[in-house]
């Protein structure tokens, strides 16, 4: 089978020795289709994980071999997410299932970046769905990033109908207006790119380039990976608002202690998925609600580095690997 592994000089495809299940629980599932995540990007930049890591992990297969308790067979085309939280450690209970250590460890064996894939029984019971039959291979991949902005919208906890910015209208951007709309926020999205713009309209939400002098929307999901919009963010969110940090940035900043207080300000972080904003997650693209026809282009597994340079150039929204 082949595969794609993050080495010091870039990212090599090789050939390796099939996996199979030798007598383990689980499946073996051949990767129709793996979207390349914002964090993937930053793994492969900042060279965080061991030479030999495979990327990828918002996979769509079909299963070719399974043992397990479930209704999965062989044949069934699937989508699935990488981590498991346990439900039952301190950091679950408080709903921070991301900082799970279960959550942590548990992962997709090599990674997305390959022709076949092991999912283990815990990932059948609880993260892989059936592929909805009206979505194709494209939209489906959107089932994880789209269940890590889900997330997001339940923990800001805002009331039905408040007025929501959200800063960048990249792939997640996207999504995350999306999500925010179906939960019946007042939403707007800005970006500084012409065609983002008009893609979220084309979507049905309005979108902008610039943020209207006097909006003072409720809360603000910054979804752009830039240093200004979190000075953007502060400052035109309105008092007692919700800033909803689900980017990194290239630098840290100081905390804004005095805005934070005077202002009764609330900053909050959200990274990843819980098990109930999967299921939110399919639901919405399943009915329609969270569109997402057009935002993938398609690369071979041998691209993924191409894939890597035109998503942070802006050239594309959102990359499909095909192995
Ligand atoms: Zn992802
Ligand atoms: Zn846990």
């Amino acid at each position: 089978m082949k595969l794609a592994q993050v080495f010091e000089d870039g990212i090599r495809v090789k050939e390796v020795p099939n996996i199979a299940l030798d007598g383990r629980k689980g499946a073996i599932v051949k990767v129709l289709g793996c979207g390349l995540c914002g964090s993937d990007i930053i793994k492969f930049d900042h060279k965080t994980v061991p030479f030999g890591t495979v990327l990828g992990h918002e996979v769509v297969a079909q299963i070719l071999e399974i043992d397990s308790a479930t209704d999965f067979k062989s044949g069934d085309v699937i989508v699935t997410t990488h981590h498991i939280p346990c439900g039952k450690c301190d950091y679950c209970k408080n709903g921070n299932v991301s900082m799970c250590r279960h959550f942590k460890e548990t992962n997709i064996y090599p990674g997305g970046f390959s022709e076949l894939v092991f999912l283990s029984e815990e990932h059948l019971q609880n993260v892989a769905y059936l592929k909805p039959e009206n979505l194709t291979v494209e939209e489906a991949s959107f089932y994880e990033p789209l269940s890590c902005c889900v997330r997001a919208v339940r923990r800001a906890q805002l009331l039905t109908s408040s007025e929501v910015l959200v800063l960048g209208l990249g792939s997640i951007g996207i999504l995350m207006a999306q999500a925010l709309n179906a939960a019946g926020m007042k939403v707007l999205g800005c970006d500084l790119l012409d065609e983002r713009v008009e893609i979220l309209k084309n979507f049905g939400i309005d979108a902008v380039k610039s943020v209207p002098v006097n909006f003072r929307p409720n809360a603000v999901f910054l979804t752009a990976g830039a240093d200004k919009t979190v000075e953007i963010a502060i400052k035109i969110v309105r008092d007692g608002g919700k800033i909803i940090v689900f980017s990194s940035t290239p630098n840290s900043f100081p905390f804004a202690n005095n805005e934070i207080y005077y202002r009764e300000l609330t900053v909050m972080g959200s990274y990843s998925p819980d098990l109930c904003d999967m299921r939110q997650s399919l639901n919405l693209l399943q009915s329609g609600r969270v569109k997402v026809k057009g935002l993938s282009t398609v690369y071979p597994l041998e691209k993924v580095e191409q894939a890597i340079q035109d998503t942070k150039n802006a050239k594309i929204i959102k990359a499909l690997i095909k192995v």
